[in-house]
């Protein structure tokens, strides 16, 4: 099985891959060219300038974004990005990610993502509150309960989103929850959001795990990016499933140790300011090095476009379970699912986090809030019935273990009724 690198989409932009994932499903859906195309059009795109007032009295410019892909199924839902990559085709991509994602699972929201080209670790807690209020201000009329809800996502967190809930009402004068998920419980944020996404991520694999006959006790994990999401899906997979975490790469550097690291103990490390390659008891590691480790489950948690034509021979692993979006690019997710390895595509895998913000602002639209153990219980039924019905489409049209594909069609499917149904206007 050899792959093409000459061809490779390695630098291909992640817009690229979407739409490639995208005419990957066109085969199998009903759908005439022209509403196809209409598509991959995103609806709305805002491009806005954010000075900001640095703590030395200088002021910078950033550039940030917010794109809404489609509306067709509801409000549009998706974080907001802070990183120093950040660019107006990969918010696209997200956003477009984001459509497909909430139709997947069902949810009545369309698609949307924002981001700000800045590196947030460079900048001090007080520049970043600026930063967010004025990202904010910028967006605000374009974003609301009812309209467009942002949510933390690479780079931002609950403290974020509490400054862009408070900056929101201010503009409107009276508080206004709903107008982000993954907000502080004491602010109108949910049980069980912050985990949400790697709660996700450990389900799926428990469920592909079952239905592969493989055991999870002792099975070996590598995880690349220990933020939100990695960190959570690592110490989910240690505590209830007695996975062995073997290895962990962040922005920062990685860690390996063949007898297991304790995550819990790393993320206590972390959380009190520690870098992940403080770790006592590990070799150091590299991306690289990382992904070409044979492990029972390899977990991409950080950015998109890390798998391609280039690294893909080297992997090793029985589930890679896509914690980030667009982790890896069509031609490596094809690779892998021909040489029979489960590809949990990001779409379905980390969906507990826009679950877990769904039931978030509808506790806060109500103000009628939920316990812990039933927003659990709510979103691994949905994850639960998704999986069946991504399993029973792929049988439906002989796609094997292209779980994507049978994903994507499910997704596109009903975004393209919503629109048949609407008409059009005018
Ligand atoms: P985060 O900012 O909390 O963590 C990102 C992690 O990636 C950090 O550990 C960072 O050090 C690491 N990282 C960055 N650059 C890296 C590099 N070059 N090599 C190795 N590691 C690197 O972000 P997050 O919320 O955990 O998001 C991670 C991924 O999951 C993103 O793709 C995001 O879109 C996706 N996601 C997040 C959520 C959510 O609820 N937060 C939901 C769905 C999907």
């Amino acid at each position: 099985m050899a792959i093409n690198k000459d061809k490779s989409e390695h630098k291909a932009k992640p817009l690229t891959t979407l739409y490639n994932q995208m005419d990957k499903a066109r085969p199998y859906l009903e759908i005439p060219d022209d509403q196809f195309e209409k598509l991959k059009k995103p609806r709305r795109t805002l491009i806005v300038a954010v000075p900001v007032r640095m703590d030395d009295g200088t002021v910078k410019i950033y550039d940030g974004y917010r794109v809404q892909y489609n509306m067709s199924r509801g409000p549009t839902k998706g974080g907001i990005r802070y990183h120093s990559d950040v660019t107006l085709n990969e918010i696209t991509a997200l956003a477009g990610w984001m459509t497909w994602k909430t139709a997947l699972m069902n949810l009545p929201y369309g698609g949307a993502k924002g981001g700000v080209s800045v590196d947030p670790e460079a900048l001090s807690q007080r520049e970043l509150e600026r930063l967010t209020r004025r990202y904010i201000t910028e967006i605000a009329p374009i974003i609301g309960p009812e309209r467009d809800i942002p949510a933390p996502d690479v780079g931002t967190n609950e403290q974020t989103m509490a400054w862009a809930m408070d900056t929101y009402s201010i503009l409107s004068g009276y508080s206004i929850p709903g107008v982000v998920t993954g907000k502080p419980i004491l602010v109108g944020g949910s049980h069980g959001r912050l985990e949400a996404t790697g709660r996700g991520v450990a389900f799926a694999i428990s469920l592909a795990s079952q239905r592969m006959g493989l055991d999870l006790k002792e099975a070996t994990v590598a995880i690349q990016g220990f933020g939100n999401v990695g960190s959570v899906a690592a110490m989910i997979l240690q505590l209830e499933e007695g996975c062995k975490i073997i290895a962990i790469t962040d922005r920062h550097g990685g860690i390996y140790n063949s007898k297991g690291i304790d995550a819990c103990k790393l993320n206590e490390q972390v959380k009190k300011g520690g870098l992940i390659t403080d770790y006592a008891d590990a070799d150091s590691i590299n991306n690289e090095e990382l992904f070409a480790l044979p492990v029972d489950v390899l977990i991409p948690a950080a950015l998109e476009g890390v798998i391609t034509e280039e690294n893909v021979e080297n992997i090793d692993c029985k589930i890679l379970a896509q914690g980030a979006n667009g982790p890896a690019n069509l031609a490596a997710e094809s690779y892998l699912q021909d040489k029979g390895i489960t590809v949990l595509p990001d779409i379905y895998c980390n969906a507990g986090g826009v679950i877990v913000s769904y039931f978030e602002w509808v506790q806060g639209i109500q103000m009628y809030f939920w316990s812990k153990q039933e927003i659990r219980e709510k979103a691994r039924q949905i994850m639960a019935a998704t999986f069946k019905e991504i399993h029973a489409k792929s049988d439906e049209l002989g796609l094997k273990n292209d779980l994507r594909t049978a994903a994507m069609t499910i997704a596109m499917e009903r975004v393209f009724q919503a629109h048949r149904l609407r008409g059009l206007y005018p």
